[in-house]
């Protein structure tokens, strides 16, 4: 079939909701597109933005050169803080933690990943801790961070999403991208095609455009209410349908990286920007009210609070097509997934790219949208099973929530890479999986899925050999985490630079 025309003018691009996904969206497609596309978006100050999504993963700085975001002016408006992992508390029991780390674990062979050296080196009672072995854990657990090419660290960020918006907001309006306030009132559509042909606002104005992308949140008012495209339900693995969140005071300096705290029914995120934290709890209505989680989320809360408590209702599942039509859906109307790994920012930065790399110019081909429709479902479905993996392999006794868990069915992908490691130790990444072995590692073995094999790399030196190549491992990363700044000290210099160090 021989695509649908465009307009063979300029492309109107129209964005529909200035949250995190419509102005980053804008951001990027200004910066990549503008000399063949106008871009207009439209927001509504009256609903605002969701006001969370404030951890994100190392893709981010990819996205940022993409769109033409200068690091230092970002950290600076967003009040950012670097992020190098995740710590897990109480996940497999009450009292357990562990970090699951942006970093690579130890030294790879093309043969084997480092973990089954070092499970050899457990195996011959050798007291070796992971942590000591990877530069990113060990500077987090130290409260380091530096940016230097002879400590080359991966990296994320926390930041303040309102303010990440409004950041986002001007440097688009720099690059000419229109922006309009006011309520989206209709939606209309070409009679025949179906294709949307203009958004209509409250007080009358119409807005025509070429191509439209629904960030309107979980309202989804483009790609949900007017195309009608299906939302799946992906609650029978992950049944939390609720988060309460407030910002609080910080009592000690940021460290660099997001707590992740099991809590009796839920789970509790804390994240460090420079002036204050995001906290919030995730839950199942199931098994907690909505009074109890906001009574558990202030009681634990470090610092005193400063907003107030919102009430966050969703329901994690995926928009069977990204792409309908001519209209693609980014951020919350695209489909949800809990931010156990910060995922979400992420799924909207590579599915704007992706949309840039398979760009329209020419008409809109049935089989691009296929395409990107195939690749998004994966990526979603790849972070699905990893964030159950998480719940799956809690061992903790203290609430039916958790019992539950290990009773709900295993997504198929995922009951084959936890029986593969279980009996060889061998990770294998799907392709496309944006986890990779190390992310793996760190998560099973942080949570004690313990591998009753593993490759016999280790037994291939000797013993001496490989005792003194881990010490030297370890003893580098041990050097340069010393010599690194603590987080707080390295982000109030960087800030304060006009240009990198
Ligand atoms: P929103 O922020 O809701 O923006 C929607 C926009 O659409 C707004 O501008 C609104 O005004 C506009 N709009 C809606 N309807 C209309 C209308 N009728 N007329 C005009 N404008 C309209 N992600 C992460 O990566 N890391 C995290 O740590 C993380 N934590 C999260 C915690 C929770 C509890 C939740 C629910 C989400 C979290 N996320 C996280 C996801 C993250 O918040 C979102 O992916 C991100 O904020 C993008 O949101 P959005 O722009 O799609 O929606």
């Amino acid at each position: 079939m021989s695509p649908e025309p465009l307009s063979p003018r300029k492309l109107h691009i129209v964005i529909a909701g200035g949250g995190t996904a419509g102005w980053c969206a804008a951001a990027a497609l200004s910066q990549q597109l503008m000399p063949l596309a106008d871009i207009t978006l439209v927001e509504s100050d009256a609903l605002g933005t969701i006001g969370v999504g404030e951890a994100s993963i190392p893709p981010m700085k990819a996205f940022h050169r993409l769109a033409g975001v200068d690091e230092q002016a970002f950290m600076r408006a967003t009040h950012a803080t670097f992020k190098i992992g995740i710590q897990f508390e109480h996940w497999t029991r009450p009292g357990d933690s562990y970090i699951h780390s942006f970093g690579r674990l130890g030294k790879s062979a093309w043969m084997a990943d480092f973990h089954h050296v070092w499970l050899h080196a457990k195996a011959l009672g050798l007291d070796v801790k992971l942590d000591d072995y990877c530069l990113e854990l060990k500077a987090a657990l130290n409260g380091k961070f530096v940016l230097s090419d002879a400590m080359p660290l991966n990296y994320a960020y926390h930041l303040d999403a309102t303010a990440y918006a409004r950041f986002l907001r001007d440097l688009c309006a720099q690059r000419g991208v229109k922006r309009i306030e006011g309520l989206i009132e209709q939606v209309q559509q070409h009679a025949d095609s179906g294709h949307i042909t203009h958004l209509v606002l409250e007080n009358g104005q119409a807005i025509a455009g070429d191509f439209f992308i629904d960030c309107t949140g979980f309202r989804a008012l483009l790609i949900g209410n007017t195309l009608k495209v299906a939302y799946e339900d992906w609650s029978r693995w992950l049944p939390a349908n609720r988060a309460v969140a407030i910002q609080s005071e910080l009592n000690t300096p940021p460290m660099p990286y997001t707590r992740s705290i099991a809590r009796e029914a839920g789970w509790q995120w804390h994240i460090p920007l420079q002036h204050r934290a995001g906290n919030g709890l995730v839950y199942c209505s199931d098994y907690l009210s909505d009074e109890a989680a906001q009574d558990r989320l202030l009681h634990h809360l470090p610092g005193k609070p400063t907003s107030a408590l919102r009430k966050i209702p969703f329901q994690t599942g995926y928009r069977t097509e990204q792409w309908n039509k001519n209209c693609l859906s980014l951020g919350l109307s695209s489909g949800f997934l809990e931010p156990l790994e910060s995922t979400s920012i992420y799924l909207m930065m590579i599915g704007i790219t992706r949309f840039i790399k398979q760009f329209p110019f020419d008409g809109i081909a049935q089989a691009t949208i296929d395409q990107f429709n195939t690749v998004s479902r994966e990526e979603f479905e790849h972070i699905r099973d990893f964030i159950f993996l998480h719940y799956y392999l809690n061992e903790r006794q203290d609430s039916p929530y958790w019992a539950d868990y290990r009773r709900r069915p295993v997504p198929e992908s995922l009951q084959h890479r936890m029986d593969l490691f279980r009996t060889t130790g061998l990770a294998f990444p799907p392709s496309g999986d944006l986890f990779t072995v190390d992310s793996w590692v760190q998560v099973t073995l942080g949570q004690h899925l313990w591998p009753t094999s593993y490759h016999p790399i280790g037994r291939m030196v000797s013993d001496e050999h490989l005792i003194q190549s881990l010490n030297n491992y370890k003893n580098t990363i041990t050097r340069q985490v010393d010599e690194m700044p603590h987080h707080a000290e390295f982000i109030a210099h960087y800030c304060a630079a006009d240009e990198q160090p």
